[in-house]
């Protein structure tokens, strides 16, 4: 059987990544193990154009978001789905030095509204995710990178033939023998989904390190916590009691707790391109704590690279570890 593209891994980075190939004509074939706590099955979501003390607007914000915003809608349109909802986050301060910081950043920012919210946006990816899914050809089983038999014209799995495979593995991607050498710093993300039927909004709330977003039916994410050390991506004690202690001024049950790694890289940059010794065989990854509003701006620009030999933009080029790969 004959692929151009086999991609491992449907979250936000393989979902981005087949519908660019597939809308430029390309035959896909995903292999997903459906690990239930990956990263997008675990996060919230969240678009928020601004970040840290001084709501400075994040990276490449004014091209990333419109193109994600048409791609999402799209999207929907393609898929008959409603997944993207434009929310105002609201921000309680939890000091007045934050409450002066948002003031002065109001002079130059056009996506802060005043008094404290600010124009943002969420993801409904338990929406997207399968149903792309539907329309894609899956094998739901895990790929073994170890496996791949290299040919003339491209690559081999299991008598599978195409031109060329790419791992959007999300966090399990540190452990694949083609990236060892790339550098990857994950971390660990917990949330709980509570039921608050006193909360009554459809805004993002923005409490210090808490968000709560809304999901429908008095049902809310409230998240996330935020660790570079852990021993495993299992839910756990102490970040229940860490979440826990900041609801504590809202009436809730707990109706879950999920945890999850994000993939990230020491720059926090999108990791894109295909191996340096290997032109066969790519990744998809790094999309950290903002994987909504980078994957499908990043996935665009693999694309024109894969197909029209158009560079890719240093800043996600996994070139600039090339060093590190000799
Ligand atoms: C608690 C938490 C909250 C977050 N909140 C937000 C947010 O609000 N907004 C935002 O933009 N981002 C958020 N993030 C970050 C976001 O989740 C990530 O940026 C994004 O999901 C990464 O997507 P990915 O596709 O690279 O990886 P993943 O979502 O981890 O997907 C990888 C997929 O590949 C599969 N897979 C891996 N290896 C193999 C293999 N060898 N064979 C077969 N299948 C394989 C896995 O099962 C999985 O389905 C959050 C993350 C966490 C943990």
């Amino acid at each position: 059987m004959n692929y151009d593209y086999i991609i491992i891994g449907q979250g936000i980075a393989g979902t981005m990544l087949s519908w660019f190939l597939r809308k430029a004509g390309q035959q896909v074939l995903v292999y997903d193990d459906a690990l239930p706590n990956s990263a997008s099955r675990v996060a919230a979501g969240i678009i928020n154009p601004v970040s840290g003390r001084k709501f400075e607007t994040a990276w490449r914000y004014d091209t990333i978001f419109p193109f994600a915003e048409n791609t999402y809608h799209e999207m929907e349109a393609t898929l008959g789905i409603t997944c993207f909802h434009e929310r105002l986050i609201h921000n309680i301060w939890p000091s007045a030095q934050m409450e002066e910081a948002f003031k002065e950043a109001m002079k130059t920012s056009p996506y802060l509204l005043g008094p404290a919210f600010v124009k943002g946006a969420n993801i409904q990816l338990n929406t997207l995710l399968p149903a792309w899914r539907k329309r894609l050809n899956v094998k739901e089983e895990h790929f073994h990178a170890a496996a791949i038999n290299i040919t003339a014209t491209g690559i081999e799995y299991k008598g599978i033939n195409a031109k060329a495979v790419i791992f959007c593995e999300g966090a399990q991607s540190p452990a694949n023998p083609y990236w060892r050498k790339l550098k990857f710093l994950p971390n660990k993300g917990e949330a709980l989904i509570i039921k608050a039927p006193e909360l009554k909004t459809s805004n993002i709330i923005k409490k210090g390190n808490l968000t709560i977003v809304p999901m429908g039916e008095d049902l809310y994410w409230a998240g996330a916590t935020f660790s570079w050390d852990y021993t495993d991506a299992l839910p756990s004690e102490t970040a229940k009691a860490t979440l826990e202690a900041s609801l504590q001024t809202i009436p809730h049950e707990i109706i879950d707790h999920i945890a999850a790694i994000r993939p990230s890289g020491p720059d926090r940059r999108p990791l894109v391109g295909m191996h340096p010794h290997q032109p066969h065989i790519g990744i998809f990854n790094g999309m950290g704590s903002k994987g909504c509003s980078l994957a499908p701006w990043a996935a665009d620009q693999f694309v024109k690279h894969l197909l029209e030999a158009a560079p890719l933009q240093q800043e996600i080029d996994i070139k600039r570890y090339f060093n590190a790969l000799r």
